[in-house]
């Protein structure tokens, strides 16, 4: 951030045009405009403060709705909080940090029961303000209202209001459900004649809609898990990725957005193609090239090329789009080195003598591209794992590799074998185009902990060709089906084990753009951190060796000199080891085996095209996420009572983003803290803990161990632990990030180190050998194995399976399976119709289901619900509040902004106390702005004819953008926003108000008014943050007002207020001094 006042001055900055002149003000007006600045968005003082079960109801949906047929809920969440209280009770042994709770419900039904709550509801809520002065009266008769001139009394206006009203009442009508109707109903297309008054006649069109096919198997039933009156089997219903396949490839949203070719070399890395599992795939990239000579070099190829003046020899891993170099194709390789060249290699070692020169060594880890012509020869090499060819030039024994920064030696039978040497790829006869196709399957199965009736499992199908923008729809999660509650999952999956392989075969798919051989395979296979250990056949974290990426054993987990590398599951070595455990022949030597190497009985996907090891990555949500929680946790413990009260002091008052939702009191409840919510307060920890903490709040055992055993004064722990925040907090940002590059991962790999180091220093007994912590070592691979960690991490994924289970209240109890397939079938149905797929039955009928998402009346109704909404749209939901009743449109001038809506509406008191006025004479401070801002944006010169302003404390409003689903923004006052500024970059500027004005043309639009924040280029030293001025209020040397286009995406900055002995319970507005809180993002 070079940004400095003079460059604002004196840059020119076409975008927020800085302005030259100093504005004249009256300087009183000046003052006043300070006021609402921390207060305003300072809401957390008066949250009440939950006890349980008013947390439990909270989150669970308190709505009439759910409470009249939700005990399956509310006791699956019984049944699951004593093993929550049982982990923390545990301190986290590395048994019990295995994370059973529901992690994203909480965030998930606060957002739909928002939605979804009855109108009711909402009714008796405005009124609670009242009844709360009427001290022991809830409610009573009033007279005191204007009455209704009309034939049903006072009471309503007419026939529709009475009987709507009577309907909503009888029938507990949702806001969104009601507000749905009202949407139909006042369509213009809308049409009494046409309402079919017999509701099974409209549910039986759901028979003509294109249902996918919907498969049964049946599945043995485990007793223990059932009750004995049960049958031994069940019917599974699957839907085959195949046939998603075939619909996706024909939606004309999703077909052309997809990508199929080589892995890409990326800086930026973001997608699956920029990972090295698709580089290096026959199954997803491609493994061989011709030359201009045509000549044909393919994947596991030795090659001799020529780079300037000098020769290498070097072993093909693959061909790979080198985006860095105009997109140019290149083959990755790996080197391989002559004795001479060899790092950390003594001269008199025997290396450089034993071989006779026909010995290489093979490097790993540092795969190089080069360019195809620049290729002398081809040369034939020995890996000595492999049978020994009748003739070869040179052969191979060792690895070298870099562990720790230094370089080691291993023997080449410890190495990650190449996807070519296992995968053979079939070519169609017809010569069609080729399509690769990368799946991504997820796994939600609770496995041993499913402990309760009609717990559901569900298992869902991604696609890893589709651009990360379309992967975190909630619509792009397929369903593939659900596991019977008893039934074990190995039998659930055989049928999708056999679509797969025949997708590795190869088939001809009808695309968009016509036939095309379609091949395909696992690409990944994620689940929780228990279950998938299942999925890569290695026993669970509790058991020696229970780590599915490496043969650690579990006293070893955290010691940072466990060779991790050397000591790797490798595909060949799992399967020999698998071999020998079932070739005893006594159950005691296969299960003294099966401990030996911490392995169990592989299940059907054993049978695919994939490497076990490499493709279950750790889950870095499940994992980051719990190791936030356990260090919430030891750090809450070394509070003495003084630092308890001090700590909730401070956290209530800290600054925290508008559109997050209330946390429980995060010392009293923390066992119904759920991992959306540590992830926040992690995000805040470093500066809470900054603002308070001394030694003085800490118990006094915790600082004696400290100096004792770490040598820690008692002065120092403050900053310490504010220190180990802040890691902690810039490791979680750092995991989460959606785009990472070479420097993102060497960034990420020092800070999980230097996280580790600190976690083990300040709390040993809490995190030495702790699994999530052994998670650290491998988090760098899988992140680039798959572009990021993000890719590979199951919150979003967690948040569908969520979706289903909150239906599951409204279901037949007796085949919740069917039932939720059934649905599932009925809205992916309708799902393709809107976004424009053909239905092949009748191509040639006109079909308008695809406008209907572009008709501003009704496409909400489209949205925010399981088969069309994306994940903006319901964040964007946390909070609809009170919207202005005055029935006025806004608009914009740029018509991609639509839906536009001010919310609560300021009374005149509360104007004049902020120091403003809703006359716009030429007096007030923003008539010039304003002018201005209809001349630039509005391309308006006359004179403002209206004089009056309303102000609100917030604006809702939709962004359009082309190809994109719409964007649902939601800005309050005080939200700080990132804008774009020419010369700059990005400028960061606080919303300070919210206001709406009428234009000469007789239309209301809506504007900002901001305060900009300026760089210092002063860094906190502890926190690693930096701080910033916001301006003051008589600086007003820049346009602070500008219309609603100039924020068109969600706030993702965050500034927390530098206080100083001056701010108590209300900051110092006089202190103008912020930091720029780097650790704060968009977490799931
Ligand atoms: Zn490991
Ligand atoms: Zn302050």
């Amino acid at each position: 951030m070079k940004r400095s006042k003079n460059s604002r001055l004196y840059v020119p900055t076409p975008k927020l045009r800085v302005r030259a002149t100093r504005k004249l003000r009256a300087t009183e007006e000046d003052e006043s405009f300070i006021s609402d600045n921390i207060s305003g968005h300072d809401n957390t003082d008066n949250i009440p403060e939950y006890n349980d079960t008013e947390y439990i109801s909270n989150f669970r949906g308190n709505t009439g709705e759910a409470e009249s047929s939700s005990e399956m809920t509310n006791e699956e969440f019984k049944q699951q909080l004593p093993e929550y209280n049982m982990d923390i009770n545990d301190n986290y042994q590395p048994s019990s940090d295995i994370d059973t709770t529901d992690t994203t419900e909480e965030i998930l039904m606060k957002n739909i029961d928002d939605s979804h709550r009855s109108l009711l509801d909402i009714v008796e809520e405005d009124e609670e303000d009242d009844s709360m002065n009427n001290s022991d009266v809830l409610e009573e008769e009033s007279s005191n209202f204007e009455g209704f001139d009309s034939e049903y009394g006072p009471y309503f206006p007419n026939f529709t209001s009475t009987m709507i009203f009577i309907w909503i009442t009888k029938h507990m009508i949702s806001t969104s459900a009601y507000e749905d109707l009202a949407k139909i109903l006042t369509h213009p297309e809308y049409r009494k004649e046409d309402i079919t008054k017999n509701i099974r006649q409209i549910r039986k069109w759901r028979d003509r809609l294109p249902l996918v096919k919907v498969r049964k198997h049946d599945v043995p039933l485990s007793m223990q898990r059932t009750p004995s009156t049960y049958a031994s089997t069940k019917k599974a219903f699957t839907i085959s990725p195949l046939t998603h396949l075939e619909r996706i490839l024909k939606n004309p949203l999703i077909m052309p957005k997809m990508y199929f070719g080589p892995g890409i070399v990326a800086n930026e890395k973001r997608e699956f193609w920029h990972g090295e599992l698709w580089q290096d795939s026959l199954l997803f990239g491609e493994s061989k090239i011709r030359t201009t000579n045509e000549e044909f070099y393919k994947a596991g190829e030795f090659l001799i090329f020529r780079e300037q003046s000098s020769t290498f020899m070097c072993r093909v891993r693959s061909v790979v789009n080198d985006e860095m170099d105009n997109n140019t194709l290149k083959l990755k390789v790996d080197m391989l080195l002559k004795h001479e060249k060899l790092p950390n290699c003594r001269p008199n070692d025997n290396r450089h003598t034993r071989g006779n020169n026909m010995e290489l060594w093979l490097v790993e880890g540092e795969a190089k591209l080069v360019n195809p012509s620049n290729v002398v020869q081809r040369i034939i090499v020995w890996l000595c794992d492999m049978p020994e060819p009748d003739e070869y030039d040179f052969y191979i024994k060792e690895i070298v590799y870099s562990f720790d920064s230094r370089w080691k030696y291993r023997d080449i039978a410890s190495r990650h074998r190449l996807p070519y040497e296992n995968i053979t790829i079939m070519q169609s006869r017809q010569n069609l185009p080729i399509l690769k196709v990368f799946l991504d399957i997820y796994v939600d199965d609770f496995g041993t902990y499913r402990n309760v009736y009609h717990s559901l499992g569900g298992v869902y199908l991604q696609i890893g060709n589709m651009p990360s923008t379309l992967r975190k729809q909630l619509k792009n999660h397929f369903l593939i089906g659900f596991v019977p509650f008893g039934a074990n999952f190995n039998d659930f999956i055989k049928p999708i084990v056999q679509d797969i392989k025949s997708l590795e075969n190869g088939r001809v798919m009808q695309t968009l753009y016509g036939d095309a051989w379609v091949i395909g395979g696992i690409g990944c296979v994620t689940a929780d951190l228990p279950q998938g250990n299942d999925l890569a056949a290695v026993k669970r974290h509790g058991a020696n060796h229970g780590c599915r990426t490496c043969n650690v054993s579990n006293d070893q987990y955290t010691d940072p000199n466990y060779n991790y590398i050397k000591n790797a599951r490798f595909q060949q070595q799992t399967n020999e080891r698998i071999a020998e455990i079932e070739s005893q022949h006594l159950r005691m030597d296969q299960d003294r085996l099966a401990t030996k190497y911490g392995l169990i009985k592989p299940g059907p996907l054993n049978d695919l095209k994939w490497d076990q090891h490499l493709q279950t990555p750790q889950d870095a949500y499940h994992s980051m996420a719990g190791k936030a929680r356990t260090l919430l946790e030891a750090t809450f413990n070394i509070f003495n009572t003084n630092g308890e009260n001090d700590f909730l002091e401070y956290w209530k008052r800290i600054e925290k983003p508008s559109h997050w939702s209330r946390m429980p009191n995060p010392l009293r409840h923390r066992q119904s803290f759920m991992f959306s919510d540590v992830l926040r307060l992690a995000m805040l920890m470093p500066f809470i803990l900054q603002r308070f903490l001394e030694s003085h709040h800490i118990k006094t055992d915790a600082l004696n161990n400290w100096h004792k055993n770490s040598g820690i004064r008692r002065n120092l722990v403050a900053s310490k632990l504010c220190a180990c925040w802040a890691i902690e907090a810039k490791a979680l940002k750092l995991a989460f990030s959606i785009t990472m590059t070479e420097n993102t991962y060497q960034e990420l790999q020092e800070t999980l180190k230097k996280e580790r180091e600190m976690l083990i220093q300040i709390f040993p007994d809490t995190f030495t050998n702790l699994p999530n912590l052994h998670v650290n070592m491998h988090l760098l691979q899988h992140a680039r194995n798959f572009a990021t960690l993000v890719n590979t991490a199951v919150g979003v994924k967690e948040m569908v399976h969520r979706i289903f289970k909150t239906m599951v209240p409204h279901m037949n109890r007796k085949e919740i399976e069917l039932d939720l397939t059934r649905r599932y079938n009925t809205i992916q149905a309708l799902r393709h119709f809107i976004d424009g797929w053909t239905d092949p039955r009748f191509n040639t009928r006109p079909n308008a289901l695809p406008k209907l998402i572009a008709d501003p009346n009704i496409y909400t109704i489209l949205t925010a619900w399981y088969a069309t909404e994306n994940f903006n749209t319901i964040n964007s939901q946390e909070f609809e509040d009170k919207q202005d009743d005055d029935n006025i449109t806004i608009c914009c001038h740029n018509s991609n902004f639509i839906d536009i809506s001010l919310n609560s509406r300021w009374s005149a008191k509360k104007v004049n106390d902020r120091g403003l006025s809703k006359k716009l004479d030429y007096k007030h401070p923003f008539f010039q702005d304003i002018s201005v801002s209809y001349r630039e944006h509005f391309n308006s010169k006359e004179a403002i004819l209206n004089r009056k302003l309303e102000f609100y404390n917030s604006i809702s409003y939709t962004v359009l953008k082309d190809g994109q689903d719409p964007i649902r923004l939601k800005i309050h006052i005080g939200d700080i926003v990132e804008l774009p500024e020419e010369s700059e970059g990005i400028a960061y500027a606080k919303v300070k108000s919210i206001f709406r004005h009428q234009a000469n043309n007789g239309q209301y639009y809506a504007f900002f008014f901001f305060d900009w924040f300026q760089a210092t280029n002063i860094m906190d030293s502890v926190l690693e943050c930096p701080f910033y001025n916001i301006q003051k209020p008589e600086e007003s040397r820049w346009f602070q007002i500008f219309p609603i286009t100039f924020i068109d995406r969600n706030p993702c900055v965050f500034f927390i207020h530098n206080c100083g002995n001056t701010c108590n319970t209300e900051h110092d507005e006089g202190n103008r001094s912020y930091i720029l809180n780097r650790y704060y993002y968009n977490a799931v």
